[in-house]
């Protein structure tokens, strides 16, 4: 969707974004409808990208993984999302776990022992992962302002003897039963501390079967539902230190040096705008597979449809393509309110013109035996996704815009 040389595309990203469309057209599309209807995890799915090198992804070169950076990831999971909108956004979870902790926090300060120690402990994550085809999970969400970055997790870890003590509850924890780690983030609280910090963030990976963790809850969404967002609860969960995936106080430092982290959920979105066009296209052709070769495209109303869903379209990926490209360690403000509107552009965006194809494309077109309802529904999840929803990117892009730091009235 972004051609290698139009975009001026890296080898390795022209590389892994042809692998990934070939892999989510054969492997991915194929079964997407059973995980939406079953609201069933891809497990077959995550087996498949462990053969091939996916779960890797973003593991570092030197410790054995495909080494990309953040704007390869993103492309790669911008073409998985035109094919299976549960597998991208899970896959992204699991991603994260090692884009964050590996390139990510080679742009953030530490001192070089701690460097050391954190390289030494996420090697061996990442080895397992190589190795086992270990998953990993991303549950943040607590329900409460937590999420959206404006206070610290609920959820609470105490130093004891070799580790953590976990107690708290995550909602919406996708993977829930699925992932082998659930990379959660909490507050590590101390005797005689009164008021739990942000600062205080740590980032721990939790093995599924550790005594005090359970899945709860049922799990019947409008979309996504593949994802098996269930909540998660810890009762006195223990987890060695190896669990840390980041050490003390380097959360903190990257959610606020490195932005653009949290603009990973929006590359299957990006994706399903684009399956939602692509489709619209074929369809109005007369060339979807499994239909009759109707034409529907002579009819100027669907040409009119088109035309605004292609403007959209391309106003999206441009927008979008710019933010990816400068992310990066400690950006300025113009770059950080850039990172802001493409992430709305790109959720809003995928929900309207996915709506906009259901209507275009006409009665037959949103039939569950086609795929255009299901990215219908997934779309329409996009705008939700905490910390940057796109209620809160409106927010701060509307307060940042007109006050400096330290600036009130
Ligand atoms: C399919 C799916 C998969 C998900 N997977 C995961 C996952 O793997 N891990 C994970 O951590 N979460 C996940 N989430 C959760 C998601 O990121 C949100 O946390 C969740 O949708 C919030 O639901 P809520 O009802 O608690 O909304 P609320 O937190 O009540 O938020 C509702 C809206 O209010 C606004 N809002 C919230 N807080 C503030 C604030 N402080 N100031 C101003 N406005 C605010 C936001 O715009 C938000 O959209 C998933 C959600 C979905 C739908």
């Amino acid at each position: 969707m972004f051609d290698p040389a139009a975009f001026r595309l890296t080898p390795q990203e022209a590389a892994l974004t042809a692998q990934a469309r070939e892999f989510g057209a054969t492997v991915l599309a194929p079964r997407a409808a059973r995980w939406d209807r079953e609201a069933s995890f891809p497990t077959g799915n995550y087996r498949d990208m462990h053969a091939n090198g996916l779960l890797g992804i973003c593991i570092p070169a030197e410790d054995g993984g495909l080494g990309a950076g953040f704007r390869a990831y993103c492309l790669t999971a911008a073409e998985l999302g035109r094919y299976c909108g549960a597998t991208a956004l899970t896959w992204n979870m699991h991603v994260c776990s090692t884009l964050w902790t590996g390139a990510l926090t080679e742009d953030l300060d530490m001192p070089e022992p701690a460097r050391a120690e954190h390289r030494a402990r996420c090697g061996a994550h990442y080895a397992a992962i190589l190795r086992d085809g270990l998953v990993y999970s991303q549950p943040f969400s607590e329900g409460g302002a937590a999420a959206a970055g404006t206070i610290a997790f609920g959820t609470t870890a105490r130093r004891v003897p070799g580790g953590y003590r976990i107690n708290g509850k995550k909602i919406f924890a996708s993977l829930a039963g699925h992932a082998d780690r659930y990379g959660i983030l909490c507050t590590e609280v101390r005797e005689g501390e009164a008021k739990p910090s942000r600062r205080d963030t740590l980032y721990l990976a939790v093995p599924r079967d550790a005594p005090g963790v359970t899945v709860e809850g049922d799990w019947d969404p409008l979309g996504m539902r593949g994802t098996v967002s269930r909540n998660l609860v810890f009762t006195d969960a223990f987890v060695s230190e190896d669990a840390a995936l980041m050490p003390p106080g380097l959360y903190f430092q990257a959610a606020t040096r490195w932005p653009h982290m949290f603009m990973t959920l929006s590359p299957t979105y990006m994706g399903i705008a684009q399956a939602a066009y692509d489709f619209t296209i074929r369809y109005l052709r007369g060339e979807w597979p499994s239909m009759p070769p109707v034409k529907r495209r002579m009819y100027p109303t669907k040409q009119i449809a088109v035309a605004e869903m292609c403007v959209m379209l391309e106003q999206t990926k441009a927008l979008w393509f710019q933010a990816i490209t400068e992310a990066g360690p400690d950006p300025s403000k113009e770059q950080v309110l850039r990172a802001w509107a493409a992430q709305h552009t790109v959720m809003e965006n995928a929900a309207a013109i996915a709506a906009k194809a259901v209507r275009t494309c006409g009665g037959q077109a949103m039939l569950k035996s086609l795929p255009l309802e299901r990215l219908y529904r997934d779309a329409r999840c996009g705008s939700l996704m905490l910390p940057w929803t796109a209620e809160l990117c409106i927010d701060r892009i509307g307060r940042d815009a007109l006050y400096e730091k330290g600036e009130t009235d």
